[in-house]
C-alpha cells in the first residue's frame, strides 16, 4: 500500500531523547538484514537523529509531516529516557515557530499519530540510567507518558538483533508476542541463568572469587538469575563473539526493568531477589551453596563432583593433576 507522498515501503522515526547514543550505534552491527539493507530495501528511515542529513527546521519539518500527513502509518522508534521536570526542558528535539520542541511533548504528539511505538534501550523502555537516583531532571520511561501501547527493547545498549527483529517482525507479521514487561519473547522469553554456559558450575556451586574467573559469577553479582534475555546464545560484537560472562565479569542485569537502581552495587548478589525456577531467595541459594561448597570439601564429595555430569567441563578447565587444585578451590569459594 502506498504512502500518501507516493513511497511503498514502511516508514520509520528514530527519535533521540535522553540517550548516550549508544543504543543507535550497536544497531549499526546488525547483520542480516543490516542496517543498509533495512533502509535501502525493507523500511524508509525517514527521520535518524544521528544519521540524518537534515537539521533545524528541515529536520522538523520531516517529523511534522509524518505526523500531520502519515498517520498510523509510521513506527516511532525512540532512543532514551524523557525528562519531566520544567515541562520537559531538559531535552529539545528542536525548535517550531520559535519554541523549544522538547521531548516529552514530541513524543506525545509523533507518538500519538504512529502505528506501532517502540522503546529502544533500557532508558526509553524503563528509565535507565538517567532515571537512576537522584534523577535530577525527573526521567521516566516511555511507556510513563504515553497512553498506548509501547513495545520495549531494553538492554544498555540494545543487541542490534533483538531491534532489527523486532522492526522486521512489526513490518512483515506485526506485533510479536510481548511479556508482562511488553518485550518481545522472542528475545526476552528466557533467564541468562538458564541459557548460560556457567549453568553447571552454578549448580554445582563452583563461583568466581573475582572477575576474570572462569566460574560462574553468581557471587559476585551476577544477575543473570532475573534478567530475562538470550545474551548467553545470541551474543555480541556484530560477529556474535561474546558477551559479559563469557568476558569473565558479571551480568549487571541491564535488560531488566529494575536497572540500574535495582542492580547496584554490581559485584554484589542481591540479597532479596527470588530466583526464577529455584523459588527461594538469593540469600538461600547463597547459605545452600555454602552448605554443598562446605561439605564439598570432603574427599567424598570432591569424588562424586568429579564423576557427575559437571566432571568433563570441570576436568577440562582444571590444569593436569588437579585433584589438591579443586579441593584448593572449593576451600577459596567457600
Ligand atoms: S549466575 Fe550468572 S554466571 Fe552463574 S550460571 Fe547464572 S547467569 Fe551464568
Amino acid at each position: 500500500m502506498a504512502n500518501m507522498d507516493g513511497s511503498t515501503k514502511p516508514l520509520i522515526i528514530w527519535l533521540g531523547t535522553n540517550t548516550c547514543a549508544g543504543d543507535m550505534l550497536s544497531f549499526l552491527n546488525a547483520k542480516d538484514p543490516g542496517y543498509e539493507e533495512l533502509i535501502s530495501s525493507i523500511a524508509e528511515l525517514r527521520f535518524d537523529y544521528l544519521l540524518s542529513a537534515s537539521e533545524g527546521s528541515d529536520a522538523i519539518n520531516v517529523l511534522d509531516d509524518l505526523q500531520k500527513n502519515h498517520k498510523a502509518a509510521y513506527i516511532l522508534v525512540v532512543e532514551g529516557s524523557i525528562p519531566t521536570r520544567s515541562n520537559g526542558l531538559y531535552s529539545v528535539i528542536g525548535y517550531r515557530n520559535g519554541k523549544a520542541w522538547t521531548a516529552l511533548q514530541a513524543v506525545r504528539e509523533l507518538g500519538a499519530a504512529a502505528r506501532y511505538v517502540v522503546a529502544a534501550g533500557t532508558c526509553a523502555a524503563f528509565g535507565g540510567i538517567y532515571a537512576a537516583a537522584p534523577n535530577p531532571s525527573e526521567c521516566v520511561s516511555l511507556q510513563a507518558v504515553l497512553d498506548r501501547k509501547v513495545i520495549n527493547v531494553p538492554g544498555c545498549p540494545i543487541n542490534p538483533e533483538w531491534m532489527m527483529g523486532t522492526l522486521n517482525h512489526l513490518i512483515q507479521y506485526g506485533e510479536p508476542a510481548l511479556d508482562d514487561d511488553n518485550r518481545p519473547k522472542l528475545f526476552y522469553g528466557e533467564t541468562i541463568h538458564n541459557l548460560c554456559q556457567r549453568r553447571d558450575y552454578f549448580d554445582n556451586s563452583i563461583f568466581a572469587a573475582k572477575p576474570g574467573e572462569p566460574w560462574c559469577m553468581y557471587k559476585i553479582g551476577c544477575k543473570g538469575p532475573v534478567t530475562y534475555a538470550d545474551c548467553p546464545v545470541r551474543q555480541w560484537n556484530g560477529e556474535h563473539l561474546s558477551w559479559p560472562v563469557k568476558a569473565n565479569t558479571p551480568c549487571i542485569g541491564c535488560a531488566s526493568p529494575e536497572f540500574s537502581d535495582g542492580s547496584v552495587p554490581f559485584f554484589e548478589h542481591l540479597p532479596d531477589v527470588k530466583l526464577p525456577g529455584i523459588k527461594v531467595t538469593a540469600n538461600r541459594v547463597g547459605q545452600l551453596t555454602g552448605v554443598v561448597t562446605a561439605l564439598g570439601i570432603g574427599a567424598h564429595l570432591i569424588g562424586s563432583i568429579l564423576t557427575g555430569r559437571f566432571a568433563e567441563t570441570l576436568k577440562k578447565d582444571l590444569p593436569r593433576g588437579s585433584k589438591l587444585k579443586l579441593r584448593q578451590r572449593l576451600k577459596k569459594i567457600h
